[in-house]
């Protein structure tokens, strides 16, 4: 339930947030989910379009004016939701039992922890999207396919200065494309993979195919062994391009 929203931006919209919240709540309690503990919604200045912060007794949506001003703020919601439907859950990729054991038995050179974190939030993503995807672009758009597709073109142009950092914007395109196709979004003579391939060659190393593969293929509910095998593979994937 959502029971607050506080819009600390000055631009307003606590309103269509409040509608937009409504309204994802429905669709997902159509498909048996729904949240148990009570959610706080918050309009911020961000940088990024949203993102949320669980406890043992509530959770904390963060929704940036940007998104409440954009036709993306449903999807957001229903993203954010799904993190924590996830969380409630206690799904291995949402656990803190689970980070712990991943902290002794993932070994990550220093220099990777920015782009490791950023590979290790995208598993979240998926599973976050597992769920959000049955409630947002259901409706036969291409919304979610434009939302990556503008993510790819993004980070290809961005182009990092170091390893690590194309590295973690190649992980990035893995994630977006990966995603797509675990949802049947993409075709394989889509431009997105060229985009990324290419992206790839530039920097002098080859990951996309392995990574979308890799986020495409995760099991939708491991056992929390699995899971932690799961994520060695993907810093294993990483270091083998960072080595090359
Ligand atoms: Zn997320």
């Amino acid at each position: 339930m959502l029971v607050a929203v506080v819009d600390r931006s000055g631009r307003g919209g606590t309103r269509k947030v409040k509608a937009a919240f409504e309204e994802v709540t429905e669709k997902y309690a159509a498909h048996g989910l729904a949240l148990r503990l009570p959610v706080t919604a918050e309009i911020a200045r961000m940088a990024i379009m949203g993102a949320s912060k669980s406890t043992s007794d509530r959770h904390t949506l963060f929704v940036s004016a940007r998104a409440v001003e954009s036709d993306l703020l449903d999807g957001l919601i229903a993203h954010e939701m799904g993190h924590m439907l996830r969380t409630e859950a206690g799904h291995p990729s949402h656990n803190s039992e689970v980070f712990g054991a991943l902290q002794h038995e993932v070994k990550i050179p220093r220099a990777a922890e920015g782009a490791f974190g950023q590979a290790f939030n995208h598993i979240q993503d998926v599973y976050a999207d597992d769920l959000s995807f049955l409630v947002f672009a259901t409706d036969g758009s291409d919304r979610a396919y434009e939302f990556f597709a503008a993510w790819v073109d993004g980070n290809t142009s961005a182009g990092g200065t170091n390893r690590w950092q194309n590295i973690g914007l190649a992980t990035s395109n893995g994630f977006a494309i990966g995603n797509l196709l675990r949802h049947k979004l993409i075709a394989s003579n889509d431009k997105l993979w060229d985009l990324a391939r290419s992206f790839d060659q530039k920097s002098g190393f080859s990951l996309v195919d392995d990574l979308a593969a890799f986020y495409a293929n995760l099991p939708s509910d491991p056992a929390p062994a699995a899971f932690v095998g799961e994520v060695k593979r993907l810093a294993q994937l990483m270091s083998r391009a960072a080595a090359t």
